[in-house]
């Protein structure tokens, strides 16, 4: 009888991972995969198959775009049928952005898509990158007793949690623990052995064969309220030349100021076919547009509740729906389904 070693696929874009000290300025930049690799002999303990690609040159992930996305996208799909799961090396800044727009991007994805970086650049004696990389390697070949993959989602593996992709967020900038999922539990523990939350992973309903969805229609922007913002900033933002889509990071449940002059701007901006999504500033909870007045006059105004979706789920989601060349009143129907687990409705 033959076993079958788990064949793996590391795709590595670059991040604090993989970095190491220009020695002229000492700042951080991203640098080659052998490096990397040469860093965590333990992986050869590991009896996987294991293969890489890695960007050329790796990158910060504050210089990550949809292009990046594509790119990444194309890999996993031009090598879908020949590995068991993916590992992807990336920045913590915008890891969450990836995640999110990979979750929607990779339809019907059965696969484990595995996201992993770290604090420290791997060449550091305290480095967090080591056991990340290892336990993502772990969680991309673990399955479950039929032999099918554990995991079928995109997720971040950061310090001892597993998260789904587009619930999770960047949380700490300075700290190991640097991701959170606050309104989805955790997929899995990582202790003594690696505990999966079988309840909690995603399964697609769908049986069809993988579909990348390659267009992200970049005409879409966040506008975070403050006290303070004025009609002419508000109304400056909102007539963004071809804009298409707007977050509207609102105060607590969902609410806004409910002086005419924010709401006629928030109406005249949805009546020219722009997509206003209610996503709250908060961590957690999400928007409950009818718990108070100044929530309700936003609703009624035109604007979509986002109800619990992280803010990076909410602009890769517009981004996608867009994409497809679907039309706002289409996009708004998808804003009130969960399309991959990425919200509670
Ligand atoms: N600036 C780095 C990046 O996102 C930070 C990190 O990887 O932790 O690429």
């Amino acid at each position: 009888m033959t076993t079958h070693r788990p064949q793996i696929l590391i795709i590595y874009t670059g991040g604090t991972i993989g970095m190491i000290e220009n020695p002229a300025t000492h700042a951080l930049q991203p640098f080659d995969f052998s490096h990397l690799i040469d860093n965590v002999p333990k992986v050869k303990k590991l009896d996987y198959d294991i293969d890489n690609i890695q960007f050329a040159p790796p990158i910060d992930s504050a210089n990550m775009n949809p292009s990046h996305w594509s790119d990444i996208a194309r890999a996993i799909e031009e090598n879908y049928d020949r590995y068991d799961g993916f590992v992807v090396l990336h920045g913590t800044d915008t890891m969450a952005f990836t995640a999110s727009a990979l979750s929607f991007m990779l339809e019907n994805l059965s696969k484990p898509v595995i996201i992993t970086g770290s604090q420290l650049p791997i060449g550091e004696v305290r480095t967090d990158g080591e056991e990340n990389l290892i336990t993502a390697l772990q969680v991309a070949a673990a399955t479950d007793k039929n032999g099918r993959p554990m995991v079928q989602e995109v997720a971040i593996l950061f310090n001892n949690s597993l998260w789904r992709g587009n619930r999770s967020t960047k949380t700490s900038a300075d700290n190991f623990n640097a991701f959170k999922s606050y309104n989805y539990p955790p997929l899995a523990r990582i202790g003594l052995g690696i505990t999966f939350h079988e309840e909690a992973l995603y399964r697609s309903p769908s049986k069809r064969p993988l579909k990348v969805r390659y267009a992200m229609d970049s005409a879409v922007i966040c506008i975070e309220l403050n006290p303070g913002m004025t009609v002419d900033t508000l109304r400056y933002l909102l007539a963004t030349p071809g804009i298409k889509g707007i977050v509207l990071k609102t105060y607590g449940a969902g609410n806004s100021p409910s002086d005419a002059w924010f709401i006629d701007a928030i109406r005249e901006a949805v009546q020219r076919g722009v997509v206003v999504l209610n996503v709250t500033q908060c961590v957690s909870g999400g928007v409950h547009n009818t718990l108070y007045e100044t929530g309700n006059s936003l609703t009624a105004a035109g604007a979509v509740s986002g109800h619990d979706i992280t803010s990076e789920a909410a602009i890769t989601k517009l981004m996608y729906l867009f994409g497809m060349g679907l039309s706002a009143e289409a996009v708004k129907t998808y804003l009130g389904c969960a399309l991959c687990g990425e919200v509670t409705i």
